[in-house]
């Protein structure tokens, strides 16, 4: 089977995400056979790094031992079974340990396949939670401008990125969006190690002001990744978690992206010192192997929910697939082979090694700015060095060179598994310089 047969049967047939249909049918795009660790292998034997962990999920790097056997082992026992009146061993094991490994409280756990879901899921119980209490019309989000939470028509409404969702502007329940924390382009001018967080102020009167028909607000914790890795500091959260406090709104962490070891902590929350009240997981939760996605909330919010007797407290919400014995078999053994490989006490180092790396190419392109928090790296090209122009250049180049990335807008980053060895860190980082060099 040759190559250019493959790519002719790929292109009648499958309509790619997030992905301009005539550039790619133009493109010699990878067609990936096999992976291991950091490395996949097209149909031709080429190897390719993965420079993005296939799209922020696979946190462990391809193939682990550990989790494809307790998939095959599962897969030879039991494959599905639903949630609704009955239930498995699988998916016990992983919400007792969810709620061990999850900020304080979190004690609970809805289970669906993809992030979207879990957002979706996260925005209905928080809708519910207020009308349980008696408190109907508090059916608005607060969030973030340029936050991201997913791609379902209610996820879209509490996020919104205008390029990739204008269309479907006039369908949506839209959030009340505050400043981003968007430190790069900082409209007060502040510098990190003065900076007391002036973008706040626009967080803090949107809540003041609407917090009476809101149910909660919703950030990405740390980073919003979608918008370009726009990363922000911990006291930003820590803020917020206490205004939520103050005016009694649920916060929602979306974790979808950054939990799982991302921000080199298990969950960026954890990292900032705040349990939020609802937290939603997806992408790295199976070791990115299998769609698995999970809403985390509170005893406080569950108990509203549990009234003898009475159906009106009932959550009729719910996917044929959600809790999945094969997922929670790969989910469960993903949690074990944190703590086994002490794969968070591995980070600093790397996250070090990487920002080093890195350095040197934001060097190269005209000093942009770079930042990086655990094993996120990022760099959003000055216009003066080419911006989205450049980085859809570096990325074209780094695949001939040897490395997948995708470009967010004018932002390059990596988004390395966590696994990646100190050799493969070095080549990937080196590949971004030379790309970087040999584009103009
Ligand atoms: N929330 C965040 C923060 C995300 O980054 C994403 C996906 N990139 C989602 C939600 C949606 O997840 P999924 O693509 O699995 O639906």
């Amino acid at each position: 089977m040759t190559y250019a047969h493959m790519r002719n049967r790929d292109t009648q047939h499958i309509w790619h995400p997030y992905t301009e249909i005539t550039s790619f049918e133009a493109a010699e795009f990878p067609i990936v056979e096999r992976a291991i660790g950091c490395v996949l292998y097209d149909i031709e034997g080429r190897e390719l790094l993965d420079g993005i962990s296939s799209w922020w999920c696979v946190n462990l790097g391809h193939s682990h031992p550990r989790l494809v056997k307790a998939i095959q082992d599962q897969a030879a026992q039991l494959q599905h079974v639903l949630l609704g009146g009955m239930s498995h061993p699988r998916a016990i094991e992983l919400a007792e340990r969810l709620a061990r490994i999850a900020p304080a409280g979190l004690g609970h756990a809805m289970f669906a396949s993809d992030g979207s879901c879990a957002v979706e899921a996260a925005i209905k119980i928080a809708m519910q939670y207020w009308t349980n209490l008696g408190q109907t019309g508090r059916t608005r989000l607060i969030s973030l401008e340029g936050g991201y939470h997913g791609d379902s028509l209610g996820a879209v409404g509490a996020g919104y990125i205008d390029q990739f969702h204008r269309p479907f502007r006039e369908a949506l329940h839209p959030a009340l969006q505050a400043a981003s924390p968007y430190c790069n382009q900082c409209p007060h001018g502040c510098r990190p190690e003065t900076c007391d967080l002036p973008c706040f102020d626009s967080m803090r009167a949107l809540v003041r002001e609407n917090h009476q028909h809101c149910c909660a607000v919703i950030v990405e914790p740390l980073c919003q990744a979608a918008a370009g890795m726009r990363i922000y500091p911990a006291q930003y959260l820590r803020r917020l978690r206490k205004l939520c406090d103050e005016y009694q709104l649920l916060l929602i962490c979306d974790e979808i992206a950054v939990g799982f070891g991302r921000t080199g902590a298990m969950f960026a929350c954890t990292k900032a010192g705040i349990a939020p009240d609802i937290m939603t997981l997806g992408k790295g939760m199976t070791g990115g192997m299998l769609p698995m996605s999970a809403t985390l909330v509170t005893d406080a919010i569950y108990d509203t929910f549990r009234r003898r007797g009475d159906c009106a407290r009932t959550f009729y919400h719910g996917h044929t697939f959600c809790g999945n014995p094969i997922t929670s078999a790969a989910a469960v053994a993903a949690i074990d082979v944190f703590a086994e490989e002490r794969i968070i006490d591995s980070l600093d180092e790397k996250s070090r090694q990487m920002d080093v790396g890195m350095r040197a190419v934001a060097q190269v392109l005209d000093l942009s700015p770079l930042r990086t928090l655990g094993m996120i790296s990022a760099i959003e090209i000055n216009p003066s060095a080419g911006g989205a122009g450049r980085a859809r250049r570096i990325a074209g180049r780094a695949c001939e060179l040897g490395m997948f990335v995708r470009p967010l807008g004018g932002t390059i980053y990596l988004w390395p598994p966590l696994t990646v060895d100190p050799q493969t860190l070095d080549r990937m980082t080196g590949i971004f310089l030379q790309a970087a060099m040999q584009t103009k």
